[in-house]
């Protein structure tokens, strides 16, 4: 069988990590800035970055529109932290006029854990992935948000075990995370992304 294609939305932030992790985890990955890159993708990861810049980008980029309607229309897409932002359905915490791709019925908080410290290492619980239970998943998160309100249809994959605050959640096949897991060697993140890609392909 085929590798899935995979782009990565190369307007800001960790793309060549993520492409990276995704080939180990078994996609074929690509990176992508334009509407017309978008037809033959079998999924999407959105990296972190700054929201507001990936949503400034995206109107500058003639992506916005586009994104909303794929990801609308059931393209499965992966954010972590301002990628989560861009998933989320609504903001607690955006400036003014900051819209989103959206898709995850949620309301994320911005900066979240930044009051306290802008980035750090934690072990997020993990729950639905393999082995989840046996091994605590090392995450690195950086002026993250968090994950304050989940509609029904959203599943809670993750807390950080310190706040006990959402940072990783599934609705369907949309997959977002607070943190980082390109910066880190485990790939149960990017591997659990690319079976929903399969399973939906
Ligand atoms: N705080 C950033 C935002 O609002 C996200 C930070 C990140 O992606 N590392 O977009």
């Amino acid at each position: 069988m085929t590798a899935r294609v995979i782009g990565v939305l190369a307007l800001q932030g960790d793309v060549p990590e993520h492409l990276r992790a995704l080939e180990a985890a078994g996609a074929r990955a690509v990176p992508v800035r334009r509407p017309e890159e978008l037809h033959q993708l079998d999924g999407l990861v959105i990296p972190g970055g700054e929201s507001t810049t990936l949503w400034r980008l995206s109107v500058a980029f003639d992506m916005l529109e586009p994104l909303r309607k794929l990801i609308a229309s059931g393209l499965p897409a992966f954010g972590s932290c301002a990628g989560m932002i861009m998933l989320a359905d609504r903001l607690a915490d955006g400036v003014a006029g900051q819209l989103t791709y959206g898709g995850i019925d949620m309301t994320v908080r911005r900066n979240a854990f930044g009051r306290q410290v802008d980035s750090f290492e934690s072990d997020i619980t993990l729950s639905g992935l393999d082995g989840s239970d046996a091994m605590p998943l090392r995450a690195v998160f950086i002026r993250a948000p968090w994950v304050e309100q989940t509609g029904e249809n959203v599943t809670v994959l993750g807390t950080e075990q310190r706040t006990g605050r959402i940072v990783a959640v599934r609705q369907g096949q949309l997959l977002a995370t607070a943190f980082h897991p390109e910066l880190t060697p485990d790939r149960r993140i990017h591997e659990l992304f690319v079976d929903i890609v399969k399973d939906n392909t």
